[in-house]
């Protein structure tokens, strides 16, 4: 038996002329972390917000737990949790005071509401900050907060839209740490981020671009459809080296890293044998190669970009 929690059958959405989500086809099962990458304007909070009941498709349609995410949306809104994009609380109350608000706006019986605001406190590391106006506390606390309030009503499954967007790296780690327990009490977690290292951190991923679903594997299965180790030379001056490589016809694309260049060509072997014999720049000083294998960061590069060459299947 399928153990589909989310299930999306051809999910679209137009704004005017925008195809926001385009024919969205996608199933997200029991205790997933599926992470949404996409560039900014590929549909992510659009088909966030359908599957949260705060937008109606244009057409397709999006079940959660079976029950359709339009027309059941008061049924679908008591399954989940949201933590939205833009800052969702009332600055001017307390840690606990928005924590009882959202206790009382999902109906939460009132004798319960004392130990889930104590134990959400603990879990999210904010028992010392219980008397402070949440307006005053810092992003990461505020993004804490915004999760302790989501998860008030227990539910099964969590929505979040860039949850760590412009957070630091400790309170990035302290969220995903966050993420993890959940994950493991069997919470499902659907999450959009821009960060390639937290996508890796997902069961899932799922790849969408104008409105389109590119891909959808676990990290490694996206990270083994690269169909070849990927150059990495190391060239003298880098930014001008930059520049002119992405030009050569053979060259799909350079990327910089580490002060090394990375290189998505269909066939890297002959291109680096055709350099060697003969390096086409003479105002650039070729210093050094080698094969890496490719990252997160170069799968959502191939597909974002459509380096179809590179990929073994789309
Ligand atoms: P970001 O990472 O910037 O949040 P996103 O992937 O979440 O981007 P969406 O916000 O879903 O992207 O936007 C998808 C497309 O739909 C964009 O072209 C956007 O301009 C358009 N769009 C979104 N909401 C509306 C709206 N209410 N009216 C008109 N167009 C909209």
């Amino acid at each position: 038996m399928s153990d589909a929690v989310i299930v999306l059958d051809q999910l679209s959405k137009t704004y005017e002329s925008t195809h926001a989500v385009a024919d969205l086809s996608l199933t997200i099962e029991r205790g997933e972390i599926f992470g949404f990458l996409g560039a900014n304007g590929a549909g992510k909070t659009t088909t966030i917000r359908m599957l949260c009941g705060l937008s109606r498709p244009s057409s397709g349609r999006a079940t959660i737990s079976g029950a359709d995410v339009w027309r059941q949306r008061n049924t679908v809104r008591t399954k989940f949790g949201y933590v939205a994009q833009r800052f969702s609380l009332y600055p001017d109350l307390t840690v606990e005071e928005n924590m009882r608000f959202f206790g009382g706006a999902y109906r939460v019986p009132h004798a319960q509401l004392p130990a889930r605001i104590d134990r959400l406190l603990s879990l999210t590391d904010l028992v010392a900050k219980r008397h402070t106006a949440a307006g005053s506390l810092s992003g990461g606390m505020r993004q804490l907060l915004a999760l302790g309030c989501a998860l008030i009503h227990n539910p099964p499954l969590l929505f979040l839209d860039e949850p760590t967007s412009g957070l630091d790296p400790v309170h990035r780690q302290q969220i995903w740490n966050l993420l993890y327990d959940l994950s493991n009490d069997g919470i499902t977690i659907f999450v959009t981020t821009h960060y390639m290292d937290e996508a890796e951190r997902c069961t899932k991923v799922g790849f969408i671009e104008r409105g389109h679903l590119l891909a959808k594997a676990s990290p490694r299965e996206l990270i083994e459809s690269f169909n070849t180790k990927l150059l990495e030379i190391d060239v003298d001056p880098v930014m001008p080296a930059l520049v002119q490589l992405r030009e050569e016809p053979e060259v799909l694309g350079v990327s910089l890293r580490s002060g090394s260049l990375r290189i998505f060509a269909a066939d890297p072997d002959k291109l680096m044998t055709r350099w060697r014999d003969r390096w086409p720049f003479p105002e650039l000083r070729f210093r050094g190669e080698r094969r890496v294998d490719a990252d997160m960061e170069d799968v959502f590069t191939a597909y974002s970009q459509g380096y179809d060459a590179v990929l073994k299947k789309r």
